[in-house]
Protein backbone atom coordinates (compact mmCIF):
# COMPACT_ATOMS: atom_id res chain seq x y z
CA UNK A 1 0.00 0.00 0.00
CA UNK A 2 2.37 2.42 -0.57
CA UNK A 3 3.51 5.19 -3.44
CA UNK A 4 7.24 5.51 -4.46
CA UNK A 5 7.40 8.96 -5.62
CA UNK A 6 9.81 8.31 -8.70
CA UNK A 7 7.73 5.43 -10.04
CA UNK A 8 5.08 8.63 -10.67
CA UNK A 9 6.16 9.72 -14.33
CA UNK A 10 5.12 12.65 -16.35
CA UNK A 11 1.49 10.65 -16.92
CA UNK A 12 0.84 9.94 -13.71
CA UNK A 13 0.83 6.18 -12.06
CA UNK A 14 -1.98 3.44 -12.03
CA UNK A 15 -1.56 1.02 -8.82
CA UNK A 16 -5.03 -1.61 -7.83
CA UNK A 17 -4.50 -4.06 -5.09
CA UNK A 18 -6.44 -5.83 -2.62
CA UNK A 19 -5.82 -6.05 1.36
CA UNK A 20 -7.40 -8.05 4.11
CA UNK A 21 -8.74 -5.76 6.39
CA UNK A 22 -7.01 -6.83 9.78
CA UNK A 23 -3.92 -5.34 8.29
CA UNK A 24 -5.81 -1.68 8.98
CA UNK A 25 -5.31 -1.27 12.33
CA UNK A 26 -8.56 0.83 13.14
CA UNK A 27 -10.46 -1.37 11.14
CA UNK A 28 -9.05 -4.80 12.68
CA UNK A 29 -10.05 -3.10 16.22
CA UNK A 30 -13.62 -2.82 14.72
CA UNK A 31 -13.19 -6.93 13.91
CA UNK A 32 -12.19 -7.48 16.91
CA UNK A 33 -14.98 -5.28 19.01
CA UNK A 34 -17.22 -7.28 17.03
CA UNK A 35 -18.74 -4.08 15.60
CA UNK A 36 -18.47 -5.14 11.91
CA UNK A 37 -17.00 -8.12 9.83
CA UNK A 38 -15.30 -8.06 6.02
CA UNK A 39 -17.02 -10.40 3.91
CA UNK A 40 -14.61 -9.41 1.13
CA UNK A 41 -11.24 -7.86 1.10
CA UNK A 42 -10.80 -4.29 0.46
CA UNK A 43 -9.88 -3.54 -3.69
CA UNK A 44 -7.95 -0.61 -3.96
CA UNK A 45 -7.73 1.43 -7.56
CA UNK A 46 -6.13 4.58 -7.70
CA UNK A 47 -4.38 6.84 -10.04
CA UNK A 48 -1.63 9.65 -8.47
CA UNK A 49 -0.51 12.40 -10.47
CA UNK A 50 2.08 14.93 -9.65
CA UNK A 51 0.67 18.38 -9.52
CA UNK A 52 3.94 20.69 -8.34
CA UNK A 53 5.27 19.27 -5.32
CA UNK A 54 1.93 17.53 -4.40
CA UNK A 55 0.80 14.09 -5.05
CA UNK A 56 -2.61 13.94 -5.84
CA UNK A 57 -4.33 10.11 -5.50
CA UNK A 58 -7.74 9.58 -6.68
CA UNK A 59 -9.06 6.42 -7.03
CA UNK A 60 -11.65 3.94 -4.94
CA UNK A 61 -12.52 1.47 -2.83
CA UNK A 62 -15.20 -1.26 -2.53
CA UNK A 63 -15.71 -3.80 -0.16
CA UNK A 64 -18.29 -5.69 1.62
CA UNK A 65 -19.25 -5.98 5.27
CA UNK A 66 -21.69 -7.95 7.68
CA UNK A 67 -23.37 -5.75 10.09
CA UNK A 68 -26.39 -5.84 12.43
CA UNK A 69 -29.47 -3.25 11.13
CA UNK A 70 -30.34 -1.12 13.59
CA UNK A 71 -33.26 -1.92 13.56
CA UNK A 72 -34.69 -5.76 13.45
CA UNK A 73 -30.66 -6.65 14.66
CA UNK A 74 -30.86 -9.35 11.74
CA UNK A 75 -27.14 -9.28 10.21
CA UNK A 76 -26.49 -7.96 6.37
CA UNK A 77 -23.85 -7.77 4.12
CA UNK A 78 -23.96 -4.10 2.68
CA UNK A 79 -21.45 -3.29 -0.01
CA UNK A 80 -19.03 -0.52 0.57
CA UNK A 81 -17.99 1.99 -2.51
CA UNK A 82 -16.14 5.13 -2.21
CA UNK A 83 -14.51 7.86 -4.26
CA UNK A 84 -11.72 9.49 -2.98
CA UNK A 85 -9.09 12.23 -3.48
CA UNK A 86 -6.35 12.43 -1.23
CA UNK A 87 -3.27 15.37 -1.70
CA UNK A 88 -0.49 14.26 0.00
CA UNK A 89 2.30 17.14 0.38
CA UNK A 90 6.27 15.95 0.98
CA UNK A 91 7.55 17.49 4.40
CA UNK A 92 10.67 19.41 3.60
CA UNK A 93 13.21 17.74 6.38
CA UNK A 94 15.37 20.77 8.41
CA UNK A 95 12.61 23.48 7.50
CA UNK A 96 10.84 24.96 10.43
CA UNK A 97 10.86 24.53 14.13
CA UNK A 98 9.08 21.75 15.41
CA UNK A 99 6.39 24.05 17.03
CA UNK A 100 6.02 25.72 13.73
CA UNK A 101 5.99 22.75 11.44
CA UNK A 102 3.11 21.34 13.91
CA UNK A 103 0.99 24.54 13.14
CA UNK A 104 1.42 24.27 9.39
CA UNK A 105 0.96 20.34 9.36
CA UNK A 106 -3.05 21.19 11.33
CA UNK A 107 -3.57 23.74 9.02
CA UNK A 108 -2.35 21.30 6.23
CA UNK A 109 -5.05 18.69 7.31
CA UNK A 110 -7.71 21.41 7.86
CA UNK A 111 -7.10 21.68 3.87
CA UNK A 112 -7.44 17.87 3.27
CA UNK A 113 -3.62 17.46 2.97
CA UNK A 114 -1.79 14.61 4.46
CA UNK A 115 2.11 14.61 4.99
CA UNK A 116 4.38 12.12 4.30
CA UNK A 117 8.13 12.05 4.23
CA UNK A 118 11.16 10.36 1.95
CA UNK A 119 10.30 8.84 -1.04
CA UNK A 120 7.65 6.75 -0.35
CA UNK A 121 3.73 7.69 0.35
CA UNK A 122 2.07 5.41 2.84
CA UNK A 123 -1.75 5.00 2.29
CA UNK A 124 -2.88 2.77 4.66
CA UNK A 125 -4.31 5.20 6.97
CA UNK A 126 -5.56 7.19 4.16
CA UNK A 127 -7.23 3.88 2.56
CA UNK A 128 -8.81 3.53 6.19
CA UNK A 129 -9.81 6.24 6.74
CA UNK A 130 -12.15 6.51 3.09
CA UNK A 131 -13.76 2.71 4.08
CA UNK A 132 -14.84 3.97 7.62
CA UNK A 133 -16.26 7.30 6.03
CA UNK A 134 -18.25 5.29 3.43
CA UNK A 135 -19.65 2.76 6.21
CA UNK A 136 -23.37 3.20 6.32
CA UNK A 137 -24.76 6.17 8.70
CA UNK A 138 -27.79 4.18 9.56
CA UNK A 139 -27.53 0.65 8.98
CA UNK A 140 -31.11 -0.27 7.80
CA UNK A 141 -31.06 -4.67 6.36
CA UNK A 142 -33.76 -2.99 3.61
CA UNK A 143 -35.39 0.40 3.58
CA UNK A 144 -38.29 -0.41 4.80
CA UNK A 145 -37.69 -2.78 7.31
CA UNK A 146 -39.88 -2.96 10.14
CA UNK A 147 -37.96 -3.34 13.03
CA UNK A 148 -38.72 -5.30 16.09
CA UNK A 149 -41.86 -4.82 18.39
CA UNK A 150 -41.61 -2.91 21.12
CA UNK A 151 -43.72 -5.05 23.60
CA UNK A 152 -42.70 -9.03 22.43
CA UNK A 153 -39.22 -8.33 20.40
CA UNK A 154 -40.40 -9.74 17.00
CA UNK A 155 -38.96 -9.51 14.04
CA UNK A 156 -41.73 -8.09 12.37
CA UNK A 157 -40.37 -8.39 9.09
CA UNK A 158 -41.41 -12.21 9.34
CA UNK A 159 -44.76 -11.13 10.05
CA UNK A 160 -46.66 -9.58 12.59
CA UNK A 161 -46.46 -10.94 16.20
CA UNK A 162 -50.21 -10.88 16.88
CA UNK A 163 -48.85 -9.62 20.85
CA UNK A 164 -51.63 -6.90 20.21
CA UNK A 165 -49.76 -3.98 20.03
CA UNK A 166 -50.85 -1.31 17.35
CA UNK A 167 -48.28 -0.15 15.25
CA UNK A 168 -46.86 3.57 15.30
CA UNK A 169 -48.12 5.74 12.60
CA UNK A 170 -50.92 3.51 12.20
CA UNK A 171 -54.80 4.87 10.80
CA UNK A 172 -55.16 3.42 14.80
CA UNK A 173 -52.65 5.88 16.21
CA UNK A 174 -53.78 8.55 14.10
CA UNK A 175 -57.11 8.30 15.48
CA UNK A 176 -55.84 7.70 18.86
CA UNK A 177 -54.00 10.93 19.02
CA UNK A 178 -57.05 12.73 17.67
CA UNK A 179 -59.35 11.57 20.26
CA UNK A 180 -56.94 12.70 23.11
CA UNK A 181 -57.05 16.05 21.39
CA UNK A 182 -60.86 16.84 21.54
ZN1 LIG B 1 -33.70 -4.70 9.61
ZN1 LIG C 1 -45.31 -8.00 19.70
Amino acid sequence: MHIRTDQIKADGLTLEFEEMADVFPVLSEMITRCECQFVAPIKTALRAIRIGDMIEVTGRIETQVRLPCGRCLEEYEPPINSHFDLTYVQRIPGAPEDKQLEEIELKAADMGLIYFEGEEIDLRDGIQEQVIMAFPIKALCRENCKGLCASCGHDLNKGDCGCGRQPPNSKFAVLKNLKLQT
